[in-house]
């Protein structure tokens, strides 16, 4: 126990000391990168651990456990959706999250809207795109974002933030910057079309295996499980 604790405090550490050199290494060093801690998966101990290292902003894949930890968790810190979101789960999480970050049809957006109007409150999204076109992924394709977001731009308890995709599964860096590259040319390229409501302020791109890359290529918000927590059973 004592000493998966120690190395939550050192694999944060590591992590912020690779953040602010794959910054150096692209000229980037006055720009801020949020760590998205994934922990999915990971027992409450640990979060609350990871949250006595200077994590704030955590990450759930599944609504269920997002909602669990939310009220275990009693600290002051953020809760991130990442993983899929189905429609009939929006209403479990309105009013606990953060920040959408997966957010890849009308639908789902619509129910978002309405789950939002309801509760009071303006939710924050990403919208993700399946860049790499791997088919095991969810996400739109980057061809029909314009018409996504001129859709979401109509519901008013919603903000669009900025874009998310997932890096291919590969060991070839080179493919994986590659994807990285594309997302950040269809964010600068949305930036250009200044639709109002839209806001392209966060990337969110890189995970335990590809954050340098990510950061190189312009992301701004990591989402790391695996290099902070350990491996997953
Ligand atoms: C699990 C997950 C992560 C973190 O993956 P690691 O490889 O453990 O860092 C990031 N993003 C999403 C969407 C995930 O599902």
């Amino acid at each position: 126990m004592g000493e998966t604790e120690n190395s939550i405090k050192n694999n944060i550490e590591q992590i912020w000391k690779r953040i602010d050199n794959a910054l150096a290494r692209s000229g980037r060093q006055d720009d801020e990168v949020t760590v998205v801690a994934v922990s999915k998966t990971v027992g409450p101990e640990m979060v609350l651990k990871a949250a006595c290292n200077g994590i704030i902003n955590f990450g759930e894949n599944r609504v269920q456990e997002l909602c669990q930890k939310y009220d275990i968790i009693k600290k002051d810190v953020n809760w991130h959706l990442i993983g899929h979101l189905q429609t009939n789960k929006v209403k479990y999480i309105i009013d606990k999250v953060k920040l959408i970050h997966s957010v890849d049809s009308v639908q789902l957006a619509r129910e978002i809207q309405n789950r939002a109007q309801k509760a009071g409150r303006i939710v924050d999204i990403l919208i993700q795109l399946n860049v790499s076109g791997e088919d095991t992924k969810f996400g739109a394709n980057p061809e029909i974002v314009m018409q996504l977001l001129k859709s979401i731009n109509t519901y008013p308890n919603i903000k669009v933030k900025g874009l998310m995709t997932i890096g291919p599964f590969t060991e070839d860096s080179e493919a994986v910057r590659l994807v990285f590259r594309e997302l950040k040319k269809i964010f600068i390229d949305i930036k250009k079309e200044n639709i109002d409501n839209i806001d392209m302020t966060y990337l969110s791109m890189g995970m335990s295996n590809d954050f340098e890359v990510a950061i190189e290529e312009g992301s701004n918000i990591v989402r790391i499980g695996t290099a902070i927590f350990g491996s997953r059973k």
